[in-house]
């Protein structure tokens, strides 16, 4: 890949804040890749499709550090959780092996596993000792007649965001539109139900949250032609091109897929989320006005009135134990401000939230639902996090994974947002279970115990006071 075509997926035209002043995306600095690397996010954007290979081209290290980072559940095939590698070493780099352990890496991939495609990601060491992925793959593929699709996002070109922006680009120019989707089963059509075909692009299915929504597209007539690429299968994503309306559901992730299908196949898309009643609705909605079919729309009103009360009745318990605590979020992009929305509704208080990795749109969400005094935090200093949440009266934290010590260290009750974590938040029914879990973090009876001081310290007050007296 070279500079302008990293420029040019660093502009990305389709983001609302990307005027011509500036570039879409900010530069990475010193320190940023802790996040992860160009080929970190371009992987974890695509190694949720389940039945394909993923052979990481590379030392040991790029795939021992990344490999399975995202909780993305697969209903089917479990190929995708295999780690694969070229496994670099200082003497194959000396003897210009690269390009040949990659070669038999795909043929062992090949005849071991018969995958319906293989992906080779490229690293910054066979980047810089210059291996043409491309080639090796064209030569596989047409060696074993499987698709090799090569992924250039070596490390060095820049952050975790630009990864998954040539995941997108790499999934256009290679898979998307190189396949017809397969005919409606019988009895799927009649009925007065038009069936219309929609892509989900940006949704990871973590901890398999996106199956709590699924059953309600089906019930809508609504098919899923691909989850790009949560419990995907590698024949869905060759044909996304066929989609009606196209929701973008993680606004950073893979914009550039959606304008692409915009641009050459006339797909009008949308952002939403999945997190909180009101927007669960407004998802469903959005895709009924993208298709303009008038007896989805009345069908899609009927469904969201009984999901939302439905919803409302289950919160009923928690939002009780819930009313008046106060919330601080610390995780970035699309759940910087999709979070805060759900937690709004449960009636917390949501005291600060954090930018670390959100666009200048984020930002503009969370000033709508926050006012235009809403605190963020923008420094992942965990000392300085924990500080802000005691000194503001927080009762919990809500972070990623990497957080939680060092609140459980503060006493904080804590409760994990980000892509680790083991219970699914989407949809009307994950709303609830959001709900569930806060309360059984804030109230757990741990917090009254540890935060008590020790015995041994009030043994030894007790001992002084009855000395004074
Ligand atoms: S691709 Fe480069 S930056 Fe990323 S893990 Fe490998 S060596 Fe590190």
């Amino acid at each position: 890949m070279n500079q302008t075509e990293i420029q040019n997926l660093l502009d990305e035209p389709a983001c609302t804040h990307n005027t011509a002043g500036k570039t879409g995306c900010s530069r990475s600095r010193p320190g940023a890749t802790q996040g992860g690397c160009a080929f970190d996010g371009a992987q974890i954007a695509i190694l949720p499709i389940a039945d394909a290979a993923h052979i990481v081209h590379g030392p040991i290290g790029c795939a021992g550090s990344s490999w399975d980072l995202r909780g993305s559940n697969s209903s089917g095939p479990q190929l995708y959780r295999l780690g694969m590698t070229t496994e670099l070493s200082d003497v194959d780099v000396i003897m210009g092996r690269g390009e040949k352990k990659l070669f038999h890496a795909i043929r062992r991939a090949v005849e071991r596993y018969q995958p319906q495609a293989v992906f080779v990601y490229g690293t910054c060491v066979p980047a810089m000792q210059g291996d043409d992925i491309e080639a090796v793959a064209r030569d596989a593929s047409q060696r074993w007649g499987v698709p090799v699709i090569p992924v250039d996002g070596a490390g060095f070109y820049g952050t975790k965001s630009l990864g998954n922006r040539i995941a997108g680009e790499t999934l256009y120019r290679h898979v998307i539109g190189t396949r017809e989707p397969a005919p409606l089963p019988q009895g799927a059509v009649g009925h007065g139900i038009t069936v219309h075909d929609v892509n989900l692009i940006g949704e990871y299915n973590i901890a398999g949250e996106f199956w709590r929504v699924a059953p309600l597209f089906d019930e809508l007539g609504l098919r899923i032609l691909c989850t790009l690429s949560g419990d995907a299968r590698f024949r869905e994503v060759q044909t996304m091109h066929r989609a009606e309306a196209n929701m973008v559901v993680c606004s950073k992730a893979m914009l550039n897929v959606a304008r692409h299908l915009r641009e050459d196949y006339g797909t009008p898309f949308f952002e939403g989320s999945f997190y909180g009643i009101a927007d669960t609705s407004q998802a469903l909605r959005d895709f009924a006005k993208a298709i303009g079919d008038p007896s989805l729309s009345v069908r899609t009103e009927l469904l969201i009135l009984r999901e939302e009360n439905r919803a409302r009745a289950a919160l009923e318990p928690w939002r009780e134990r819930l009313a008046g605590k106060r919330a601080l979020i610390f995780s970035g992009g699309v759940k910087s401000w999709s979070v805060v929305s759900a937690l709004q509704d449960l009636g917390v208080e949501v005291i600060a939230t954090g930018t670390e990795k959100s666009t200048e749109e984020d930002r503009a969400r969370i000033r709508e639902l926050m006012g235009p005094n809403a605190r963020m935090i923008d420094d992942n200093d965990q000392s300085a996090l924990i500080a802000t949440c005691i000194e503001s009266g927080a009762d919990i934290l809500i972070a990623g994974g990497r957080y939680l010590y060092a609140a459980l260290k503060a006493r904080l009750a804590f409760l994990d947002i980000n892509h680790e974590r083991d219970f699914g938040y989407a949809g009307y029914g994950g709303f609830v279970e959001l709900a569930r879990q806060l309360a059984l973090a804030v109230h757990s009876p741990v917090w009254q115990r540890v935060r008590q001081e020790p015995r041994w310290v009030r043994a030894s007050t007790r001992a002084a006071l009855l000395e004074e007296a």
